[in-house]
């Protein structure tokens, strides 16, 4: 089918869930995107932060092939290799102590909430008072099922579905009098993505994270960090928390682990995995031989490649040229993130839109987040090279905009003083 057919079979038959980009990718090399007229994009997106090794990768390819061969799928009823060999991994990296394997980051999430109702819900069984309360961030999002959209903050995606789950409320973001204020016995965990990413790419301050750590400590509630946008290498760590050298109870993973195949995992301390027995919470798909398969491939690939080390060298890099960029046109508002989870905010939404469409007709791939902050997300494969390219088209674009945008800055500094 070509693009047109495509798009009028859609528009047509799909729900509207998404207003997709006039492209027809048909595959993929490194950490370019090759569609069907031969165009090679640059791809500094990578299915928001899902293709972490880039695309054809040989280690996920060969993973694929072997295991499609022994088996697929065998159902959570019996026993096969991988499940066991990830939870070995990330408990290593997480210094926590049992997985629970799922198919999405929306899932691992609806498995984080139910075991923190099931954990309060044991803990005054044992006459210890927690409450059923989530405390969840301004800003924050965590997937799209009924939990999660009751636990992320933009209005647009809880209200139409109303009532979504009750007994979440909203802290302002990185504010500590706020959190102490909603703090209480009632609260059976706090939500916390440590670096936002549909939110713009905004870290909690260290002392926030600090405050949401010693809060919980002091009712047993537990801290839950959302690491299924910023985990397993995006940041440079394995793990974004670590920057705040805080250790989580509980940590949910998805987007990057299984090299673009469905996996999610939400990672949990022995105490608060007491609250689960068996028939208490399940999947049929989720934790398959193939996903695992493939999630072992892309952990060991990111070892054997020093991806940690590439990505903290190339995001540092990146950051520091898109300072640069900062300091010469005057629309930059904000440059923000760590390692390859990076963000300009501009100064306003319609120049975001812009860019946005400048850097795909220069065949370079972002996207918008929060309106007016450009998100890029690429592989961790991603050279100084690509970036370079990467910086020389914005350059060019924000250089193009200059006028229009001095003009409206000066205007907007001249109403705000
Ligand atoms: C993408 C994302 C989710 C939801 O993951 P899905 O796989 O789309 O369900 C949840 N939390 C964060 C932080 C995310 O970035």
């Amino acid at each position: 089918m070509k693009l047109d057919e495509i798009r009028a079979a859609e528009a047509k038959l799909l729900l509207p869930t998404y207003e997709r980009n006039p492209i027809l990718f048909v595959s993929g090399e490194g950490v370019h995107l090759i569609a069907e007229d031969g165009q090679r994009f640059l791809d500094l997106l990578s299915g928001i932060g899902v293709n972490a090794l880039g695309y054809a990768h040989p280690a996920i390819t060969a993973a694929i092939a072997d295991q499609s061969r022994k088996l697929i799928h065998v159902s959570n009823l019996y026993f096969h290799e991988g499940q066991a060999r990830l939870a070995m991994r990330l408990t290593a990296t997480s210094g926590l102590d049992r997985a629970f394997f799922c198919n999405s980051g929306t899932e691992a999430w609806e498995a984080a909430l139910k075991l923190a109702r099931a954990y309060a819900g044991l803990k005054r069984s044992e006459g210890q008072h927690l409450g059923t309360k989530f405390l969840a961030l301004e800003h924050s999002f965590h997937g799209r099922t009924m939990g999660s959209v009751a636990t992320t903050h933009k209005e647009k995606y809880r209200e139409p579905f109303a009532p979504v789950m009750p007994d979440v409320e909203f802290v302002r973001f990185n504010n500590l009098g706020d959190l102490r204020a909603k703090f209480s016995k009632d609260v059976c965990a706090i939500l916390v993505e440590a670096i936002q990413g549909e939110g713009g790419i905004r870290p909690v301050s260290q002392e926030f994270m600090a405050e949401a750590r010693k809060l919980t400590e002091s009712t047993g509630a537990l801290l839950i960090c959302d690491e299924i946008q910023s985990g397993l290498g995006r940041t440079g760590n394995s793990f974004a928390y670590q920057h705040y050298g805080i250790q989580p109870d509980v940590v949910t993973l998805a987007k990057p682990i299984a090299g673009g195949l469905p996996l999610g995992a939400m990672l949990c301390r022995e105490e608060a995995a007491r609250a689960i027995h068996p028939g208490m919470h399940g999947t049929t798909f989720g934790g398959g031989p193939l996903a695992c398969a493939v999630a072992l491939a892309v952990l060991e690939t990111i070892e054997q490649e020093h991806l940690l080390e590439h990505v903290t060298d190339v995001g540092t890099y990146f950051k520091a040229r898109l300072s640069e960029l900062a300091e010469k046109h005057s629309a930059i508002v904000d440059v923000r993130g760590l390692g390859l989870m990076l963000a300009v905010e501009l100064d306003s939404a319609d120049l975001g839109k812009q860019v946005l469409a400048e850097m795909f007709n220069r065949q370079i791939l972002i996207n918008l987040t929060s309106e007016t902050v450009l998100r890029f997300l690429p592989p961790y494969i991603l050279q100084h090279k690509h970036v370079d390219v990467a910086i020389t088209a914005l350059d060019e674009i924000l250089r193009e905009r200059a006028p229009s945008t001095a003009a409206s800055s000066s205007i907007g500094a001249k109403t705000n003083g």
